[in-house]
């Protein structure tokens, strides 16, 4: 998402937040509670990541991959494209190229079509190849473990550097993609106009106990739970604690 879909989607969030409805008509409403929650304190956050860990000790992604390489081609494939589509072009794919040198001898004609199935292909199957030259020629084939590496890769930015850390690595960051940053401004964990804004601050009041496993665990919670179009809130298992005033009833 970039910051200015993100802020869009900020001012969505506090929309709907608000009770505000589209059209021309209403806006009395709107001027008399449009206000974002204050976010909730330390001890509820705590609650809130106790309540997910309990309910899944050991959240995964949905993306398939055998290795940090394909993981890394994976997430790369994944920007604006849903985790089952990727999969789909994926476990082909990953059947006859599953490390970087492999990818790179089967060029960039080839990996485009695997995975042209997927929006952007054409850009996305250049980036795989010329990760892979990266990867060969200056990393030992190797996937590096440092977000200034990572980063750096054609098609990888920083969330996609946070989600390869996070998951290969062990890193305890929090990679915000859309889920997240409506569930976190939603409830909120923490309030920001953009993705970096909120992950900078759930890395900084996430407990240590829980920031190895809370990009999983937000994910999951938004895409199926704390969904964008109509939240289940009658099913939450947060949802007293939860300060979003728009919650759905049954
Ligand atoms: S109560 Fe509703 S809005 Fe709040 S976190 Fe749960 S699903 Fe989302």
């Amino acid at each position: 998402m970039t910051d200015r879909a993100a802020r869009g989607a900020a001012k969505r969030c506090r929309g709907a937040a608000s009770g505000r409805l589209a059209g021309p008509i209403r806006p009395a409403v709107t001027a008399q509670v449009d206000t974002t929650p204050e976010a909730v304190d330390s001890e509820t956050l705590a609650e809130i990541f106790r309540r997910f860990q309990a309910a899944e000790p050991e959240p995964r992604g949905e993306l398939h991959y055998v290795n940090p390489f394909t993981l890394l081609v994976a997430v790369v494939l994944s920007a604006q494209a849903t985790d089952r589509g990727v999969n789909l072009a994926t476990g082909p794919l990953f059947a006859v190229a599953d490390t970087p040198e492999t990818m790179l001898a089967l060029g960039e004609e080839r990996v485009r079509d695997f995975v042209r199935t997927i929006g952007l292909f054409n850009t996305k199957a250049r980036n795989v190849v010329a990760l892979s030259r990266i990867l060969v020629e200056q990393h030992g084939g190797e996937v590096p473990a440092s977000l200034e590496a990572l980063q750096v890769l054609p098609g990888v930015g920083a969330k996609t550097a946070s989600v390869v850390l996070n998951i290969a690595f062990g890193v305890p960051r929090i990679a915000v993609d859309t889920h997240i940053f409506r569930v976190s401004n939603r409830i909120p964990l923490f309030v920001g106009a953009t993705t970096d804004k909120v992950q900078a601050g759930l890395e900084a009041i996430v407990p240590e106990d829980y920031r190895l496993h809370a990009h999983h665990w937000l994910i999951l919670h938004g895409r199926y739970t704390c969904k964008a179009r109509k939240p289940e809130c009658p099913r939450c298992r947060i949802a007293d604690l939860c300060r979003y005033p728009s919650k759905t009833v049954a």
